[in-house]
């Protein structure tokens, strides 16, 4: 009979809860407004032969590597950081290799790294989630091929500094370092610049959180030339569709939707962190579009009755160190005057005013 790979068998599948999702989605971190409406306006004009013809993405990668103030040779456009992140493990990890993830984390780290064969090694964040510098370099040897940072990191919405960052590159200089910027819009702070002196840097954006694209998947990989070069030779010449493509520059000229939608998230981000001192509710600071609560052991409850008020939270209990945490994406100021009260009255319900602690 035929079977895939023993490393494809013994993989965990990765299967995000998307079935069902009606209600006001604060469990994806997406966007909760939409893209911009020129955006969507470019998308509808599309024409016949736009469509019939493979799509060319030189062009746009062109366009969005002049924004970003870096030579064209420096960017691949890809169908999403998920896929920067399959094809950095495609490049460079053969099964002998170790892959260092920062833990908790985004998921897709791990599967991608493990189905190339190679050992995933986890760097444990500490109690209070700061990035594990200490963990990370002491994780270091001569297998180390990968090294995944998510800077805001998911779920915990912390950061690693420019200088943690770059003493990682320093420590590992046989290594790809990725610094994923998909929350880049909700902090600010990149170090994209970096790539032009540290060779081993990869910084990789997306369009599917402060854009509001995440169904076109569009992603962005930065790093040096030749490395970048390199990762070319596994991507798909066609990875990114014709309507991401087309619909980019236009994504890209306004700015200030993007500029407006991250303010106000960062507000959102304020009031609710008010409400849950206000309430005893622990959280951690954070620097993304999400808050990750300390709820405890009625995290499931806590979940199921933000639902039945027509509100959907993400469970993060399973993911290694976060036992009874609970993630909410921010929403708009509308969204958040209808996630805040039922967030209070559920809070109440289950006594969590009380029991709380961070
Ligand atoms: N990186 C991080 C840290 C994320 O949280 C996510 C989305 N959950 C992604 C990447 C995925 O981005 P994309 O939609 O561009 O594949």
């Amino acid at each position: 009979m035929l079977k895939a790979r023993k490393t494809v068998l013994n993989l965990r599948e990765y299967h995000p809860p998307l079935a069902g999702r009606t209600g006001l989605r604060l469990d994806f971190n997406e966007n909760t407004e939409g893209c911009s409406p020129r955006v969507l306006e470019r998308i509808r004009q599309i024409t016949p032969d736009e469509l019939s013809r493979y799509p060319e993405r030189e062009a746009v990668e062109k366009l969005v590597a002049s924004r970003l103030g870096l030579m064209a040779e420096r960017v691949l456009l890809t169908n999403g950081v998920d896929e920067a992140i399959h094809l950095l493990c495609e490049a460079y990890l053969d099964p002998t290799d170790e892959a260092i993830v920062v833990t908790p984390t985004f998921g897709i780290y791990e599967v991608f790294a493990e189905a190339t064969g190679a050992r995933v090694i986890r760097a444990q964040c500490d109690g209070e989630f700061r990035f594990p510098l200490e963990a990370t370099l002491r994780a270091i040897n001569s297998q180390t091929r990968l090294i995944a940072v998510a800077s805001p990191n998911n779920p915990t919405g912390s950061v690693a500094t420019r200088a943690e960052i770059l003493q990682i590159c320093q420590a590992a200089p046989d290594t790809a370092v990725l610094v994923d910027e998909a929350y880049y819009d909700f902090h600010g702070d990149t170090v994209l610049p970096d790539i032009s002196d540290a060779q081993n840097l990869f910084v990789a954006r997306t369009f599917s959180k402060a854009y509001g694209l995440a169904g076109l998947r569009a992603g962005i990989l930065a790093g040096s030339v030749p490395q970048i070069k390199s990762i070319r030779r596994v991507s798909s010449p066609y990875n990114v569709n014709a309507v991401a493509l087309l619909a980019l520059p236009t994504a890209l000229d306004d700015a200030e939707y993007v500029r407006n939608y991250a303010a106000q998230i960062k507000k959102g981000r304020q009031r609710l962190a008010g409400v849950l001192n206000a309430l005893g509710i622990g959280y951690w600071p954070s620097h993304a579009n999400f808050l990750l609560l300390y709820i405890g052991s009625q995290h499931h409850e806590f979940v199921a009755a933000m639902r039945q008020r027509g509100i959907l939270v993400r469970d993060r209990s399973a993911d290694p160190g976060c036992d009874g945490c609970v993630r909410i994406t921010i929403g708009t100021a509308e969204q958040m005057d209808q996630a805040v009260p039922a967030l209070e009255q559920v809070a109440m319900e289950l006594g969590l005013v009380r029991a709380a602690k961070v």
